[in-house]
């Protein structure tokens, strides 16, 4: 169960570092980080410190700025590699892989010059991206036409911003951060929202409420809130009123990577399911000897297959658009990996019977993380819709 058409030198390098990396390292303290009950203390400073030094971190950045400049797919790869040890750690590393990688597209060469070397020297340089508010969530992904909340007013050099993003992956953790704030409020997010970078500590942005969550709990999301807001005009990224087209050249990866994420907790999943079937003993045999057990077992296989073989379509495209590539390979692939995780995870409990249920054994953690993807990256319905727009214009 590798990549789509085998691997490079390079790229079994690399996934042996992230494998050591997250089954040493992260893996002895992913139970401990994710049993804590305020959610500030279920993350780790220590495990981003440790992916710095070995120059995870920075994959994505290229070698002019310090990184690896790893392509789509291989960073896909990566990023399962994480989630089959634990979701919040690749979810952390994932925005920072593919921010990072927007960053190098999107911004001027005097706000690279500023923002990069910093990112790449901080080893706890970590991105987020800004989008959605409590009042509007999927209709940023359906293209309804109405404004953010979170808006701009022009001043002498800059904008004067207020308003507020929730449920921000990396929110309260960045360094740096790639917010859509409406800076034209008679238009509409799609054509009166601009993107700016703001760095963290900036007069007039504050953190707001860290959020509980059921699962992902190794990554932290917050509120980030904007009051009176100073943004200077050299921190516009890309033309004003165009922050679509900033993102527009990031939605490709971000599924992929997202389906990547929540692919790994399946394997984790469908991995526990296999060693239980072969520990466990009823009817006088080992239960993966009953048919129906393992008629399920090679269904998981199947779901995970093909959802890499997705997801990784998806990734190598992103980078080689002239090939083929599609809208619907920015919103699908994730959709199909988080539905099998959900799937498998649900079949990992009944595999296991009563045992499943108690924590000690390890799948209820792995069940909460399966969860995360319906929502996270829009919600798997909004992207179907928004899949069937770019196939049939309506
Ligand atoms: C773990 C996690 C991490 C996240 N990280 C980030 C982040 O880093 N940055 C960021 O900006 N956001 C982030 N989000 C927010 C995420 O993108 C939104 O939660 C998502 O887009 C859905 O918005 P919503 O929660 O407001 O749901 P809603 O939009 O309120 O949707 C509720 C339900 O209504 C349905 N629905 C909505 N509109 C339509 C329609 N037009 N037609 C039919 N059905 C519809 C949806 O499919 C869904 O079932 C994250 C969310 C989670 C859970």
């Amino acid at each position: 169960m590798e990549a789509l058409y085998g691997m490079t030198d390079d790229q079994r390098a690399i996934l042996e570092t992230v494998r050591k990396f997250a089954q040493e390292f992260v893996a002895p303290r992913v139970a401990a980080l994710d049993a804590n009950k305020d959610p500030l203390d279920c993350f780790s400073w220590e495990i981003i410190e440790k992916s710095h030094e070995l120059g995870i971190r920075t994959m994505t950045l290229e070698e002019q700025w310090g990184g690896l400049g790893l392509d789509s797919l291989t960073t896909a790869m990566v990023v399962e590699e994480l989630g089959k040890v634990d979701l919040g750690t690749s979810v952390v590393l994932a925005q920072t892989f593919k921010i990072a990688q927007i960053m190098q597209l999107a911004l001027n060469e005097e706000q690279k010059q500023r923002v990069l070397p910093v990112f790449a020297n901080d080893p706890r340089g970590v991105l987020a991206i800004g989008m959605t508010e409590p009042g509007n969530g999927s209709d940023k992904h359906m293209s309804f036409p109405v404004p953010f909340a979170t808006s701009a007013e022009r001043v002498e050099g800059g904008w004067r911003v207020n308003g507020m993003k929730h449920f921000i992956s990396n929110g309260n953790r960045a360094s740096w951060y790639m917010v859509m704030v409406q800076t034209d409020r008679k238009k509409t997010m799609q054509d009166g929202a601009t993107c700016f970078l703001i760095e963290r500590g900036h007069p007039g942005f504050t953190i707001g409420r860290v959020h509980d969550k059921m699962g992902e709990r190794l990554a932290n999301n917050a509120e980030l809130v904007f009051q009176d807001c100073f943004i200077p005009d050299a921190n516009v990224v890309g033309k004003l009123g165009e922050s679509n087209a900033v993102f527009a050249n990031f939605s490709p990866m971000s599924n992929a990577y997202a389906g990547a994420s929540v692919l790994g907790v399946a394997t984790a999943l469908y991995n526990k399911s296999v060693e239980w079937a072969q520990l466990r003993v009823q009817g006088g045999k080992p239960i993966i000897e009953h048919d129906g057990i393992r008629a399920q077992l090679g269904e998981m296989r199947m779901l995970i297959d093909a959802s890499r073989a997705y997801v990784h379509r998806a990734a190598y495209l992103a980078d080689h658009r002239e090939l083929g590539w599609d809208a619907t390979l920015g919103m699908l692939p994730k959709a199909m990996a988080a539905q099998a995780a959900w799937k498998i995870a649900t079949w990992t409990l009944e595999i296991h019977g009563g045992y499943g249920y108690m924590k000690e054994f390890g799948v209820e953690k792995l069940v909460r993380d399966a969860a995360a993807f319906l929502h996270s990256d829009g919600v798997n319905r909004t992207l179907f819709l928004k899949a069937a727009k770019s196939m049939f214009r309506i």
